[in-house]
């Protein structure tokens, strides 16, 4: 039980991604609270995980969130030693069709919230001479493709600022990391497929979300003075 002890909080944990690293990390031993807005499912997750099992029900793109996880994540975990910044939306459209209304919550979750978070659990951490950071990227911040940029430029900025809180928390006993998937077959794409458009993960055979959950637990089982910073997890499909 290599994260025997350890307390850790996933966001995003009621499907997808989270939901099977939320299983690794209970796997591993540690305590894990479920973070998401569908309680229902949170709960059925929690009561198969058992042994303490938080779980919060939080729309993350909402200001105040970030802080409001970090108030019910020390009052229910005491000390947290990893967070893993995982929940977000995709939404992909030519700039001629793009709904400017989903902009501002696509910039609320997966980067305001994603930094915001990332700043309130460094501080509790860099407190406790101790923790770890892990947030969700794409291989997307790296490609520059048709329909991508804002999804894509917001994962671009993800990896900057990630970069430099690793950089800023050098010695601290805190570290920081970027995961970045390729296509993994989760509901993320459906939002596409409502709209009659073909899903990515039906142009190429996808990765399936335990094989994200086991890099991010490889990340979280370093040892000693070792960060795995940075992981690229591709599907073998992928010829980009
Ligand atoms: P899913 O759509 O399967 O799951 C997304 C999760 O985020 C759900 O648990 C959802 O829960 C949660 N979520 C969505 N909106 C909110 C919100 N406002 N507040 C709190 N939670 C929210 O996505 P994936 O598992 O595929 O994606 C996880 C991460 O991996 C994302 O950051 C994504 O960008 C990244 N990624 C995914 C890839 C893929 O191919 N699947 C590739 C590269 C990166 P609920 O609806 O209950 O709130």
């Amino acid at each position: 039980m290599s994260l025997s002890g350890k307390t850790a909080i996933v966001t995003g944990a009621s499907a997808g991604i989270g939901e099977a690293t939320a299983r690794r990390l209970a796997g591993a031993g540690a305590t894990v609270m479920l973070v998401a807005r569908r309680e229902d499912r949170l709960k059925a997750l929690a009561a198969e995980i058992g042994g303490g099992t938080q779980v919060l029900a939080l729309d993350l793109s909402e200001t105040e969130a970030p802080q409001a996880l970090l108030d019910a994540a020390t009052e229910q975990l005491g000390k947290v030693d990893i967070l893993i910044n995982n929940a977000g939306i995709l939404r992909t459209s030519h700039f001629a069709d793009f709904d400017l209304a989903e902009l501002e919550p696509m910039i609320a979750l997966n980067y305001s919230a994603v930094v915001r978070s990332s700043i309130l659990f460094a501080r509790h951490m860099k407190a406790n001479d101790s923790g770890q950071i892990i947030n969700l990227s794409s291989i997307g911040a790296g490609l520059t493709a048709a329909t991508s940029g804002v999804y894509g430029g917001l994962k671009a900025a993800l990896e900057r600022f990630t970069d430099v809180l690793r950089i800023e928390l050098a010695g601290s006993g805190v570290r920081v990391g970027i995961i970045a998937p390729g296509t993994t077959g989760t509901e993320i794409f459906d939002d596409m497929k409502s709209r009659g458009e073909p899903g990515w993960d039906e142009f190429t055979p996808p990765m399936q979300p335990d094989d994200i959950a086991r890099a991010i637990q490889f990340m979280c089982e370093q040892e000693g003075n070792a960060n795995a910073a940075r992981m690229h997890i591709y599907s073998t499909s992928e010829g980009f």
